[in-house]
């Protein structure tokens, strides 16, 4: 089983959409990369902390970021849409979230798949 934890510190990172950088903000409203030095898409990305807790009773701490957050949520909007229009509404609705399920987990900790059992 899967739940969300920590969710009062959810944060959207923001990212150069060419160099995966996070050096990125606003240069007279246009969206820049300081490691480019150039204008950029700037991609804002859902990174969330949760656990997961193991037939044999584990707990493992992982993180959930960018498309496997709307994976597991499997919301009928994307989360960064709810958490832009709304942080509190983002918050509750990981309070109230939990998943049961096969988690694929990668070597850092991030969820990469995730099945629901039949
Ligand atoms: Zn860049």
């Amino acid at each position: 089983m899967l739940r969300f934890v920590n969710f009062n510190s959810v944060l959207l990172e923001k990212h150069c959409s060419n160099c995966k950088s996070t050096k990125v903000y606003r240069l007279r409203q246009a969206p820049y990369c300081g490691s480019c030095n150039n204008n950029t898409t700037i991609i804002t990305t859902p990174k969330l902390e949760a656990c997961i807790a193991t037939k044999d009773k584990k707990i493992l701490d992982v993180q959930v970021i960018g498309a496997a957050v709307d994976l597991v949520l499997a919301l009928d909007r994307a989360f960064n849409q709810i958490y832009i229009e709304s942080v509190s509404e983002a918050r509750d609705t990981l309070a109230t979230t939990s998943r049961f399920g096969r988690f694929k987990i990668n070597a850092s900790g991030h969820v990469v798949a995730y099945e629901t059992e039949p």
